[in-house]
């Protein structure tokens, strides 16, 4: 006989947990299904990780340049990469862990563990039980996507989950790929020794971002001793005395970098190609993500896909947002919409970039009159008194109804320094109500008034 329930949630990534939990509560008999890690990219192979090892990383950097600060340190300063993993592995233990018990102990809801594919719209099966239910909702995220490079069949290469196992130091790591997820780990694996080179198809870093921004972002990894290689036409991979050889160049030189250790970071793909979706009649788009309406739901009537599988961000807090949508939709009767939210989020290279809205780029395509204010961090008396003056704040405005259009805060606490911004975008307030705001001192934030105060047209 088919286990019966009114809610099936598949995958534990950033929003089936709140969700499952949810669910229960509000008194719908819930089962959540998954296959793998509690809590899925984030806590496991992604943000909580990669920021505990950035945390370590830092601590590298900054007793390297103790001595800018007056402060004496003995000998050379160098990473145990077994201490530092097992520094990471603990806190991502305690997260992951917390996500299991957190469902595991919630009344109302049964915790399945293994992959789960559809039978039919309404029926999911998982190992030898098929689960049935009214609603489902599909919280399966993504991978590492794996490029069809001409070699790579012969190497051994490293992605975000599996370089998380490594507890030595690479003497020499190649990351193919200059966006987010590679160059966090770029600079991660520079500050704690490595000899790091960045490997990009493109004619520059981070090509969703305005130039100016990747190139203070290429400044400032250059700057640690990353190696950049943009314009990489012809990226192949082949073995060499136990090394690999990356190719870059198909005529010019250098034609080919030599490593110890291969990292991909080439973007990811949606984990919808063994969950049975053709069963269900769920519609997805050529690359395989799941297609849903403003709010959330799938082609199919009762079943909701949340998080990275549908296209529509591919963060924490983007899944977060789901659920809440979700979750104010059906128990709420609300009317939230995914296009109510403002896009935000963080580039968690140090100094972090923190961006919201609309870039310069996009600002100028969409041809309506605008104002700009820039400013660099040497501006900043924080970022002075720290020593840490790389980057600058630029923040775009409607000039006919004064509203915020979009920021970018390359510099330090940028990534916290955004939300002042964000909250008055949310607020859809015009920009004089910041302008006005008295900030603390000393603080990056303190600026932002400032920065609004000498605001120019955009030409
Ligand atoms: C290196 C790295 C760093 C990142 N850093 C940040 C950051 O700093 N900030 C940020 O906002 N975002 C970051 N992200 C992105 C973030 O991790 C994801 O956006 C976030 O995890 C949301 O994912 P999700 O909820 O869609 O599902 P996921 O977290 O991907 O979880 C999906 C879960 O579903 C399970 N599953 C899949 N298929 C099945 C199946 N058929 N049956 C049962 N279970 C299944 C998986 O095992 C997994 O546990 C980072 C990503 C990476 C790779």
């Amino acid at each position: 006989m088919n286990a019966r329930f009114d809610s099936i949630i598949i995958g534990t990534g950033q929003s089936g947990p709140s969700l499952a939990v949810r669910l229960a509560k509000a008194g719908r008999k819930t089962a959540i299904i998954e296959r793998k890690l509690f809590g899925g990219t984030c806590v496991n192979t992604g943000c909580i990780p990669t920021k505990t090892l950035i945390a370590s990383a830092r601590v590298a950097y900054l007793a390297r340049r103790a001595t800018d600060f007056g402060v004496i340190v003995g000998g050379p300063v160098r990473a145990d990469m077994s201490r530092v993993k097992a520094r990471k592995d603990e806190v991502v233990r305690r997260s992951n862990e917390g996500v299991e018990r957190w469902l595991k102990n919630t009344p109302n809801l049964t915790v399945y563990e293994g992959h789960a594919r559809f039978e039919s719209p309404g029926t999911v099966r998982v190992g030898g039980e098929l689960l049935e239910a009214d609603e489902i909702f599909i919280n399966v995220g993504g991978r590492a996507h794996v490029p069809d490079l001409p070699g790579l069949n012969q190497v051994a290469y490293l992605t975000n989950s599996t370089i998380m196992d490594l507890d030595t130091l690479p003497e020499h790591l190649v990351v193919v790929g200059g966006s987010y997820v590679g160059l966090e780990f770029a600079q991660m694996y520079r500050r704690l020794g490595a000899a790091v080179t960045v490997v990009d198809m493109g004619p520059r870093l981070i090509a969703r971002e305005d130039e100016e921004v990747s190139a203070a972002i290429k400044e400032i990894l250059e700057s640690e001793g990353i190696h950049v290689r943009l314009d990489a036409e012809c990226i192949t991979a082949e073995p060499r005395d136990g090394r690999v050889a990356v190719g870059l160049r198909c005529e010019d030189e250098p034609r080919e970098v030599e490593a110890s250790h291969l990292l991909l970071a080439v973007g990811r793909r949606p984990n919808t190609d063994d969950l049975g979706l053709a069963k269900a009649n769920i519609k997805t788009d050529a690359r395989g993500y799941i297609e849903v309406d403003d709010e959330l739901r799938t082609s199919v009537p009762g079943i909701w896909a949340l998080g990275d599988v549908n296209g529509r961000g591919a963060f924490t807090h983007t899944s977060y947002n789901d659920y809440e949508i979700v979750a104010a939709n059906l128990l709420e009767n609300a009317k939230r919409r995914v296009t109510d939210r403002i896009q935000a989020y963080a580039l968690y290279i140090d100094p972090p970039l923190g961006r919201a809205g609309m870039t310069e780029r996009e600002v100028r395509a969409a041809a309506r009159p605008a104002l700009i204010g820039r400013m660099p961090m040497t501006r900043v008396g924080r970022a002075r008194e720290r020593s840490e003056t790389q980057g600058f704040m630029k923040v775009l405005v409607d000039a006919a109804t004064e509203k915020i259009l979009g920021a970018a805060i390359l510099g330090i606490e940028g990534d916290e320094v955004i939300h002042s911004i964000l909250d008055v975008m949310y607020a859809d307030a015009p920009y004089t109500v910041l302008r006005r705001a008295m900030h603390i001192h000393p603080t990056v934030s303190e600026l932002v008034p400032t920065l609004l105060g000498d605001m120019e047209p955009l030409h």
